[in-house]
């Protein structure tokens, strides 16, 4: 009797068959913005607690911090290694660049923003206001008139796991450093821990996370030039939170979740009025997201430990 020389193919995972039910469509709003043959792809995996993607489409690289383990790493597209950027990153936290294409990075150790230069070399652009220490930058934004938008909560210093433990010196605040004179402003005041923020397209908006109340609350102000004012609850996480979050070209609001478990970590994605219209389930609690790839029409989510992406019919605010 004949018999098989080899073993039955064994499939290592279980294959996905589109659209992906991961990708969820709440509202009718979101179906468009769902590519029925793409799903969500883990690219590397085995880190601490994954933030700050930033994508450089210059480099075809995704870059993002590794915060407890003080690395920076970076993920090649078109190879798919992961090498390390950076090493101590002062913890850094969130990552964007600026106008000219550089570097601009949150670091809990050094409780500071920096700007890394063409040359490779450091520059802080802020450290301190009204000559007390910041708590620990965690995300960071660039407008569009070069101004630096970032927060600072006391996630940095409130364990030697994150940075350096320490007492906070100044209230937790959202602050805009000037283009010009490089002078900061605290722009938002009262939140518990203001953590992602955002600019609607015509950056008439500034959306900002709270990840300190129970549930999470995301908020939104009305920005005109340097000011800020009317803030109002945008979107209620309960029951979990949000932390980084970015806007399509639509103004939709692409919003990290965490802490509501199974069927609810992963991205929650809201209309500009509130509704949310869709999500996009992750095995692991999502902290940040950014996109990327040439058209912008890749969603980059930094997860725990893990980095994911998944391809959208939605393009990134640049
Ligand atoms: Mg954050």
């Amino acid at each position: 009797m004949a018999v098989d020389a080899e073993p039955s193919r064994r499939w290592a995972d279980p294959p996905v068959r589109y659209p992906d039910p991961a990708v969820r469509v709440l509202d009718e709003r979101f179906a468009r913005y769902r590519i029925v043959s793409a799903a969500v792809e883990r690219l590397a995996t085995g880190f601490r607690w994954v933030e700050g993607p930033v994508w450089f489409g210059d480099q075809h690289a995704l870059v993002w911090s590794d915060v407890p383990s003080d690395v920076m790493w970076r993920w090649d597209e078109m190879s798919g290694e992961v090498s390390t950027f950076r090493s101590p990153s002062h913890f850094s936290n969130g990552n964007t660049r600026d106008r000219q294409g550089r570097l601009i990075t949150c670091e809990h150790l050094e409780r500071r923003v920096t700007r890394t230069e063409y040359d490779g070399s450091v520059a802080v652009l802020i450290d301190s206001f009204q000559n007390r220490r910041l708590n620990s930058p965690n995300d960071v934004i660039t407008a569009s008139d070069s101004a630096i938008w970032f927060s600072d909560p006391t996630y940095g210093i409130m364990y030697d796991y994150e940075g350096n433990r320490a007492d906070p010196e100044l209230p937790t605040a959202v602050y805009r450093v000037a283009p010009d004179s490089g002078t900061a402003a605290a722009v938002v005041t009262g939140l518990v821990q203001p953590n992602g923020l955002c600019f609607s397209p015509d950056e008439r908006l500034l959306y900002v996370v709270d990840s300190g109340t129970s549930p999470g609350t995301i908020h939104v102000f009305d920005v005109d030039a340097a000011t800020v004012s009317n803030g109002r609850i945008f979107a209620d996480m309960s029951p979990g939170s949000s932390d980084g979050i970015r806007c399509d070209t639509d103004g939709n609001l692409w919003a990290s979740a965490a802490g509501g478990g199974d069927g609810y970590d992963g991205v929650h994605i809201f209309a500009p009025d509130g509704t949310l219209i869709g999500q996009i389930e992750l095995p692991e609690r999502c902290a940040n997201v950014t996109f990327g790839g040439r058209k912008r029409n890749r969603l980059f989510m930094a997860a725990s430990q893990s980095i994911y992406s998944l391809y959208v019919n939605a393009s990134g605010c640049a």
